[in-house]
């Protein structure tokens, strides 16, 4: 393996973690992968090296579902755990997340290319609010009671756990998606065969530490690293009762299709263009600050990121120069640095996607601000500087189509009734936001919106426990909150006759 040296900034505790050997996370044990495959994972900032992971195959993907379905059996000590006790599990994994807190930021912000800040207060805090959360639902799953249901009988629904569940994250908020998906599958006393992204594989094998340190049993969190073929052979394997998909629409297609003819039980968080619609009555400046950050946060790589901005005509020009000021000024810099607001982009393949967008943006709109796809501190990084292109071509690709990066594209429009149909012509229904003084305008605006989630006068609020997931080609099934847990379990109907 060609690792250059890790950067000064990383405590030694971030450097022993990222140095030391990483297997799979299997039945407790971290192995190999069967035929002793590797990958790199690298430092966007400058695409060099920083650890070399196991490359798990169809073998391992085996192992580790035959290991989530060995601790979902009956008699299994997980399954027999009190749910009192599964809820301290999860607990006891949220401290041991908040003693690793800068590490963990640390190491995330490295293998993605994040701000470290933004990870720490971020990805970090949400993912132990998470945890937290989830351990309030074990001791909560009711059932139904229904005595009269029937004649003589009575009748009762149970709450089961789904079974064997394969979880499938993607790059953007490695550790943050990973504890989306684990937390309410534990909760509700699932077993789990999870698979990060190989771009930023490092906080789930650090995570899987944390579990077995927390003293989670082995094998109902196993952690298989890998490419999409690993992903693959999860979905398609046979003995996996859930998938959970977080990533590109796509993708999400294709596992949608194999769950469909397994009859899997299967969530899909995917992609979205969301519309950020500025109103003629808002506080200008609020908007402003709410658009740049809303698509700039996480250089844009966020599927609720605030991608398509629409400002009343009157308004347009006096929105669009104090957001091209702003990301004129907001210079692209490593995630490790204290100050980078916009770090580089995860990978050399995401690079080339925005890129190629923004070429094709030069072609069919107009290009206000940014454009730039590298930076002279760090030439071999995948930076792409905050892009501002305006169009009043609502069939332009770049006003179309997901990017995920930082490039807004701004737009605009005359009435509410006409932001309001032009905002739900696209594919996608993941996000939309509102920016208004006015209530009434903020409510009928949230009425008419095809999206799971409004936003008005803030972007890309998340609450643990409130559903989150996407209209029309955005997803399928919600995360968080009532509808979360439910997603990890099976009712059962069950009738005593009392004849
Ligand atoms: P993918 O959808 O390919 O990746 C997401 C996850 O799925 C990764 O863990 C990936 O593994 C895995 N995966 C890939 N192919 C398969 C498959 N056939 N079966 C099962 N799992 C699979 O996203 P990309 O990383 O390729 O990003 C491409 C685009 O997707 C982005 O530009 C963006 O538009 C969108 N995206 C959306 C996200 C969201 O949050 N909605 C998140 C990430 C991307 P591996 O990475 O190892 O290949």
């Amino acid at each position: 393996m060609a690792t250059t040296a890790l950067p000064d900034q990383l405590s030694d505790e971030a450097r022993d973690f990222i140095s030391r050997d990483h297997g799979l996370l299997i039945n407790g044990e971290w192995v190999p992968a069967a035929d002793g495959a590797t990958f790199d994972t690298v430092d966007p900032s400058n695409g060099q090296t920083i650890a070399e992971i196991a490359q798990g195959g169809a073998e391992d993907v085996d192992r580790a579902v035959k290991a989530a379905r060995a601790a979902f059996a009956d008699d299994s000590p997980w399954r027999t755990m009190t749910a009192p006790d599964r809820a301290r599990l999860l607990v006891k994994l949220a401290e041991l997340l908040e003693g690793s807190a800068d590490q963990l930021a640390q190491i995330e912000s490295l293998d993605n290319g994040k701000p470290v800040t933004l990870a720490r207060v971020v990805d970090v805090n949400a993912a132990i609010g998470h945890l937290i959360e989830f351990s309030g639902w074990p001791t909560r799953i009711p059932g139904e009671t229904h005595p009269d249901a029937v004649a003589n009988t009575f009748g009762y629904t149970r709450r089961e756990p789904v079974g064997v569940c394969g979880q499938i994250v993607p790059w953007n908020f490695p550790l943050l998606m990973a504890v989306w998906k684990i937390a309410p599958a534990l909760a509700a006393g699932c077993t789990v065969v999870l698979k990060p992204a190989e771009q930023t594989p490092l906080t789930a094998l650090r995570l899987g530490e944390l579990a077995l340190e927390a003293g989670i049993p082995p094998g109902v969190l196993n952690v298989v690293t890998g490419d999409g073929s690993t992903g693959q052979a999860l979905v398609r394997h046979e003995d996996v009762n859930k998938i959970a998909f977080t990533g590109s629409t796509a993708v999400g297609r294709e596992i949608g299709e194999v769950a469909g003819k397994a009859l899997k039980r299967v969530t899909l968080e995917l992609g979205g263009k969301s519309p950020n619609i500025v109103l003629p009555d808002a506080d200008i400046e609020a908007a402003v600050t709410g658009a740049f950050s809303g698509i700039y946060f996480n250089s844009g790589q966020v599927c609720t990121a605030a991608s398509r901005l629409m400002v009343q005509k009157d308004q347009f020009d006096d929105v669009v120069n104090a957001l091209a000021a702003q990301a004129e000024a907001t210079m692209p810099g490593p995630g490790l640095a204290p100050t980078t607001f916009v770090g580089p982009l995860v990978s050399a393949e995401q690079h080339e996607r925005v890129s190629s967008y923004i070429e094709k943006g030069r072609d069919e709109a107009e290009l206000v601000a940014g454009g730039g796809t590298s930076i002279e501190s760090h030439p071999d990084g995948y930076f792409v500087k905050p892009t501002l292109f305006t169009s009043t071509d609502d069939n332009a690709s770049i006003v179309r189509e997901e990017i995920f990066g930082p490039v807004l594209v701004a737009q605009p429009y005359d009435s509410i009734e006409d932001v309001a149909r032009r905002a739900n012509e696209g594919s996608y229904g993941l996000a939309a936001g509102v920016w208004t003084k006015d209530l009434r305008n903020a409510h009928k605006l949230a009425g008419l919106l095809r999206a799971g989630s409004i936003y008005v006068n803030s972007w890309g609020t998340v609450s643990s426990s409130m559903p989150f997931g996407g209209f029309k080609a955005s997803g399928v099934g919600r995360e968080h909150g009532t509808a979360g847990i439910g997603a990890y379990l099976e009712e059962k109907s069950v009738f005593i006759n009392m004849a």
